[in-house]
């Protein structure tokens, strides 16, 4: 299975990818997570990325599609969080999925409010070391700046700062609203209401990807 995740920032992708993954084995890519990765370690790629993603902007198409390559081929399927971003990557992925025999399954399109993707986004922390995703307000972790789950550190991301969230709000418009638009004409995208609790959304993802099918899941 090869399964895409849209959405725009604070929808949850990132946290439903990963439980997603937990409950049905397959490979969780995101490209945020393996470009952070990246910055952390300071590669060329890193350095060159870190900028973009400061501003909110988005990396360039050719070193995107380079990162990713290599691992859409997982026999255990993957989901894609965060990738395609724009209709270059959208067609690129098809090109390549083609060579393989495997094209993308379903579109999983999460859609929330701007209001309360704003609010969302404004509180949002992350773990440095394994990503997990934090709200200092509503979830924080049990020790000021620790992660429960692996003692890494845990603070707000750069682009999470009110300038650059609405630079990415804006990009999200621009860029990648026209890849729902790529993939609606070709019929295979489950609208999903993400907003409620995480356990709501999971079951309503859960439930879109055993039926398979398209469609609106608003309930
Ligand atoms: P995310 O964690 O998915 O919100 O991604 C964080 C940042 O990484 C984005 O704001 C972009 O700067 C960069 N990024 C992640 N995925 C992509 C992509 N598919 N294309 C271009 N830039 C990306």
């Amino acid at each position: 299975m090869r399964i895409v995740l849209l959405g725009p920032p604070g929808a949850g992708k990132g946290t439903q990818a990963r439980r997603l993954s937990e409950s049905t084995g397959m490979k969780h890519l995101s490209t945020g997570d393996m470009l952070r990765g990246e910055v952390t370690s300071g590669t060329k790629l890193g350095l060159l990325a870190k900028g973009f993603m400061d501003r909110g902007d988005l990396v360039p198409d050719s070193h995107i599609i380079a990162m990713i390559q290599q691992h859409i081929d997982d026999p255990a399927g993957v989901l894609l969080d965060g990738f395609p971003r724009t209709v270059v990557q959208a067609r690129a992925l098809d090109t390549a999925l083609e060579k393989s025999g495997t094209p993308v399954d379903q579109i999983l399109h999460m859609s929330v409010e701007v209001d309360e993707l704003v609010r969302r986004l404004s509180g949002r922390a992350l773990c440095g070391d394994c990503q997990t995703p934090y709200n200092l307000e509503s979830d924080p972790p049990s020790k000021t700046g620790i992660c429960d789950r692996c003692g890494g550190p845990v603070a707000v991301r750069n682009d999470d700062k009110p300038e650059a969230v609405a630079n990415r709000m804006k990009v999200y418009q621009e860029l990648t609203a026209p890849v729902l638009d790529y993939y609606r004409s070709h019929g295979n995208v489950a609208e999903i209401v993400a907003t409620g609790s995480p356990d709501e959304v999971f079951e309503k993802l859960s439930q879109a990807i055993r039926s398979g099918k398209s469609g609106v899941m608003a309930n």
